[in-house]
């Protein structure tokens, strides 16, 4: 995936400008920046919640920008569902079945299969299983502790069938032992997809991205490995300031 000069204005106001991001295939990609960076706008962008007031999303070649939301899902791109989408009397195998079912899950593959029901119930409890949360398909959302509930909203975006999978802030609030947790969560799901992730954890940053992007101001200020863009005294300044 590779943007274009992408840029969003809000009524004169630059919060994305002209960034060029690339992202091989394959490869975690972190966005990181001070608070107001345009991180956020950024994956809005992405994912088509936002329609870019100029340049291109080029997603294997062809320019997604503007495109609809469901048909950037359609093209292979998920970002991971907030807790508040949650609902917390429906069971865990629910949440992975309504998932699947919806317009833009997998559901909308299979519906012409006529092998629906028992594909939804095998491929919710393959996703389960895939972030650790198998034994707990009975159980009720509400009733997961907050490491378990963002687990679960991976499995949601996975079950989007993504090829690029966007996580906002997978790790904000966590204590060390979920975020280490998430950490090996965001690598095994990593194999074969391409990852891009918003995070202020360095800890977290460091040990998964191939590159980092730093926004500031809606810019890219710097690109690199970890290491490279830590030792970056734009980037030490942009953090510790002036
Ligand atoms: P980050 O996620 O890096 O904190 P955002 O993308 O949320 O940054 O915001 C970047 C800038 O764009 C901020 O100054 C913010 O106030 C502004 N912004 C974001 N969304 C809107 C909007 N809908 N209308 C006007 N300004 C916005």
């Amino acid at each position: 995936m590779r943007t274009v000069d992408l840029t969003k204005d809000f009524r004169g106001f630059t919060a994305v400008n002209a960034v060029n991001l690339d992202v091989a295939d394959g490869t975690i990609h972190a966005l990181v920046g001070p608070n107001g960076a345009g991180k956020t706008t950024l994956f809005n962008l992405l994912t088509g919640f936002l329609t870019p007031t100029s340049g291109q999303i080029l997603l294997r070649g062809e320019d997604i920008a503007g495109q609809q939301p469901e048909k950037i899902t359609h093209l292979g791109v998920a970002r991971s569902f907030q807790i508040t989408s949650l609902f917390d009397q429906m069971t865990l195998l629910e949440h992975l079945e309504l998932a699947l079912a919806s317009p833009t899950g997998l559901g909308y593959r299979f519906w012409t299969s006529r092998k629906k029901l028992g594909a939804f119930r095998e491929r919710s409890m393959e996703l389960l299983a895939e972030v650790g949360l198998a034994d707990r398909s009975g159980q009720r959302a509400g009733s997961l502790a907050y490491g378990q509930k963002r687990a679960l909203e991976i499995a949601l975006a996975l079950a989007l069938d993504p090829t690029l999978l966007l996580l906002d802030e997978p790790t904000a609030g966590m204590g060390l032992e979920d975020v280490d947790r998430t950490i090996g969560l965001v690598k095994k799901v990593s194999a074969g997809r391409t990852v891009v992730f918003v995070d202020h954890n360095m800890h977290v940053v460091g040990s998964l991205a191939d590159r980092v992007t730093v926004l500031q101001s809606g810019e890219v200020l710097a690109e690199g490995t970890y290491d490279e863009v830590r030792g970056d005294d734009r980037v030490i300044t942009a953090y510790l300031g002036e």
